[in-house]
Formats: structure tokens, sequence, C-alpha cells
């Protein structure tokens, strides 16, 4: 189970915050990948992701004792991680993405070389798309699209309403869907002035937010109009890319800053 469904009453929760040295390491290393993806994607420079994850993990460790569980876990991580982010970001003033290490290592993760190759022409143009979206619409995307928290947990994450955070969403996904077209869909035909803003009605069914007869109306609409169809079947295939590209190895730099964090721990007298 991922961590970002764990219940605050969860036994391993509850163990690390007792102190339990062991529990705490186990959590930090189930939560180490998504923060590092974050500060990949959010902050701007590898040594700044790194320096990001190093200072969540620490803040976390030294911090879970306190956490009564009033937000989601997911909620508490990616805030202290985005605070992190900020700090780094403060100050600097050409800020630059730096999407090629996650390119890197997602596309490695893949089967065959013929799959590398497309998956990385994919991620290439998803990394840059990322990267191109205000940065509003790119921590709601990462967090909920790509490292699979609820609305509701995104939203608490990034300090938001609800109805906010899902605004944002459907922005960056029609922004990303627009920008993968061309690969996912290259002979989609352009649709028509009757055609609705079908991007942003389906990311809108996606997130429950349509009701019963408008989601028929949406479904008999792109069942009849091939370039609906294609927006719709593009934005899925974006989502699905999002997706996977949280799936990839943990890399060792990242286990490493977990016994880093642990060491920190030990050393301002925990257990
Ligand atoms: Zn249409």
């Amino acid at each position: 189970m991922s961590w970002i469904a764990l219940q605050p009453s969860d036994p391993l929760l509850d163990r690390a915050r007792n102190g339990d040295a062991a529990a705490l390491e186990q959590l930090l290393v189930s939560i180490a990948p998504a923060v590092h993806r974050f500060g990949l994607r959010m902050c701007g420079s590898d040594s700044d992701a790194q320096d990001v994850l190093q200072e969540t993990l620490i803040s976390i460790a030294t911090h879970v004792s306190r956490f009564e569980g009033k937000s989601a876990l997911s909620s508490w991580v990616f805030a202290l991680a985005r605070n992190a982010c900020i700090k780094k970001r403060r100050g600097r003033k050409n800020q630059q993405h730096l999407g090629q290490k996650a390119i890197e290592a997602q596309s490695a993760s893949a089967s065959s070389p013929e799959q590398r190759a497309e998956n990385r022409e994919l991620w290439e143009v998803l990394t840059r798309a990322l990267d191109g979206l205000p940065e509003q619409y790119r921590e709601a995307v990462v967090l909920r699209d790509i490292e699979g928290l609820s609305a509701a947990q995104a939203a608490g994450a990034l300090g938001i309403s609800v109805d906010a955070l899902k605004s944002r969403l459907h922005r960056a996904r029609e922004a990303l869907r627009k920008e993968l077209m061309p690969l996912l869909e290259p002979r989609a035909p352009a649709p028509s002035a009757q055609c609705p803003d079908m991007a942003t009605l389906w990311s809108r069914k996606l997130e429950g937010d349509l009701d019963k007869q408008d989601c028929a109306e949406i479904e008999k609409h792109v069942a009849e109009c091939p370039a609906c169809g294609a927006i719709c079947d593009a934005l899925k295939k974006a989502l699905l890319a999002c997706q996977s590209s949280a799936t990839a190895e943990i890399r060792p730099e990242v286990q490493a800053q977990v016994k880093a964090a642990m060491r920190a721990l030990t050393g301002l007298g925990g257990t």
C-alpha cells in the first residue's frame, strides 16, 4: 500500500510517533522517493531537490511525534516539502528546472529499448510541458496526478480550498493535454464550433464533479465526435504518463538521505 493512503491511526505511523526508530525509518523510506520527485519537479536543480529531501525528512523525523493527524499525512509531508522548496528558491533569480534527471530515471525503468525510446520521447514532452506550467498549476498536477493524492489531500498540502485546487488542476491538465496532443493523437481532427471544452469537462468528470445527466451527454458526444474522442484519449494518456512517472525505482542517493535523516535525529537526542 502506498504511504499516501496511510490513516493517521495506522500502526506504523503510531509506532513512529512513539519513538520507534525502525518504524520511523520504514516510514521515511516509503515517503522519500515522492518527496525527491516533488523536489525535482518543483524546485530547480538536482542538488536543490536533494537538499529539499534532506530537510523534509529531518522535519518529519523530528516532528512526527507531534503529528496529530488533523490533516492527512500526505498533506503534512508535502506542505513540509513545499516549504523547503520555497526556502530554496527564495532569492534565486533564475529558476531553471531539471526534469532531465527525472526523465533519465524514468526511461531507464522501461523494459525494451523500443519502449525506452518511446517512453523517453513521451517523458521529455511531458517534462517540458510540466516545466512550462505556472508553478501553481504544476504543483497541483504533481500532487494530484503524479503522486496520486486525493483532491482534498493535495488542497491540504497547498493550503487552498478543494475548489481552488480543482480549478488549477483542470487548467493544468488541459495545458498538458494540448502539449502532448501531437504526440499522442497525431491524426486527430480539429473540434468544431459546436464542440464543448471537452478536456475541462472530462477533467471535471474525473473529479466526480458532474452529475449523471451531464456525464451521459458528454459520453454521447464523445462517442459521436472523433475530435472530442481524440481529446479525451489524449487526456487519459497524458494522465497515465503522469501516473507512471511516479513509479521509477528508488535511487541510491534517496536511500542515503533517509540514513542521514535518521543519523541527524540520533544526533538531536532521539532514539
Ligand atoms: Zn466534439
